[in-house]
């Protein structure tokens, strides 16, 4: 498990991907590859994603999971 992934390796990965908003407390997790970021982009991976539940940009905690159990530990929190 991985935090404070960058763009760049998120878009590389076939990893899931787990992101909370900071703002509406949102948990999901995403296929790395439909997170729409491109390879090349060396932000922090928070910075480009907008909660789909609130729509608040660039505040979330994301993590990047090396494990398939990790993400549903993760998702049942
Ligand atoms: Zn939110």
């Amino acid at each position: 498990m991985k935090f404070a992934p960058i763009c760049h390796e998120v878009a590389s990965s076939d990893a899931l991907v787990g992101i909370e908003c900071d703002n509406c407390g949102q948990r999901v997790v995403v296929e790395a590859r439909d997170l729409g970021v491109a390879k090349g982009d060396y932000r922090p991976l928070e910075e480009a994603l907008r909660c789909r539940v609130c729509g608040t940009l660039g505040r979330s905690t994301a993590v990047l999971f090396d494990e398939l159990f990790e993400a549903q530990n993760y998702a049942a929190r």
